[in-house]
């Protein structure tokens, strides 16, 4: 579904990522490493924010390259960015279509995308009314990652979901990640959470300044030695 290849990204004269590539399929990839690794770097290239220097980004085998954000949510990426971006003065269910009015087939069923976001947070269909700002901060995360389904996607990307959450809404919000996967939505979730984030995922990468140090299953993460001392604590 998407392939990274050989990808270099600098910012002025440093360069952040260098010869990275992985591939999703129909499955859930992590994308794990310290805070300033370069994830928010690779997936601000996969939608169009940030412009390689070399590289190659193919969505259903076309080249993204060329492509402007706002073209490339339309062909079914969606993220979830680290701040949420939620407007705060609207309401959950204005901020859930919002989600759904850039992409034609998502506004043409937007009642039944509604009802699907539902049926993962029943949350957000008691809240529809309330101000997304007076919700809780796992509230709001949960708010994040629902509007962004409403746009239909076939590849959904987190970035760092879990940040700033108590440990018990980590483990529902990721909860929740497992049930969107199991709908057959392919995900991304970039996550300094290894050992939540494990739990999700099918394979994942290990980013170490900007290259790649693991890929593997997310068993063989699990049980990895570098995995376990640097991002487990074991
Ligand atoms: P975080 O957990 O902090 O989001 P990350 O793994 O997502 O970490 P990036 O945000 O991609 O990492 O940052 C990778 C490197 O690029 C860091 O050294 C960061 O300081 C640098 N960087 C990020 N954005 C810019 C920018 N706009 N200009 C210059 N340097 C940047």
């Amino acid at each position: 579904m998407l392939e990274v290849k050989n990808l270099f990204v600098s910012y002025g004269r440093i360069q952040v990522i260098t010869d990275f590539s992985f591939n999703v399929g129909a499955e859930a990839v992590g994308l794990f490493g310290p805070n300033g690794a370069g994830k928010t770097t690779l997936i601000n290239s996969i939608i169009g924010l940030v412009k390689p220097r070399s590289g190659e980004i193919l969505f259903e085998g076309e080249s993204l390259l060329p492509y402007e954000t706002h073209s490339i949510v339309r062909k079914g990426i969606s993220v979830v960015p680290q701040d949420g971006e939620l407007f705060p003065i609207m309401t959950v269910l204005e901020n859930l279509k919002i989600g759904a009015s850039y992409i034609k087939e998502a506004r043409d069923k937007v009642n039944e995308r509604l009802e699907f976001v539902f049926g993962i947070f029943p949350v957000l269909k008691e809240r529809a009314y309330q101000l997304a700002g007076t919700m809780s901060g796992g509230q709001q995360r949960m708010l994040a990652v629902g509007r962004s389904l409403m746009a239909v996607p076939r590849l959904l990307i987190l970035d760092e979901p879990s940040v700033g959450l108590q440990p018990t809404l980590v483990t529902e919000l990721f909860e929740k990640l497992s049930m969107i996967k199991s709908e057959g939505v392919s995900m991304i979730l970039s996550e300094q959470n290894v050992r939540q984030g494990l739990k999700v995922i099918d394979r994942g990468y290990v980013i170490e300044n900007g290259t790649l140090a693991i890929e593997s299953t997310a068993d063989d993460l699990m049980h990895n030695e570098h995995v376990k001392r640097s991002y487990l604590g074991l």
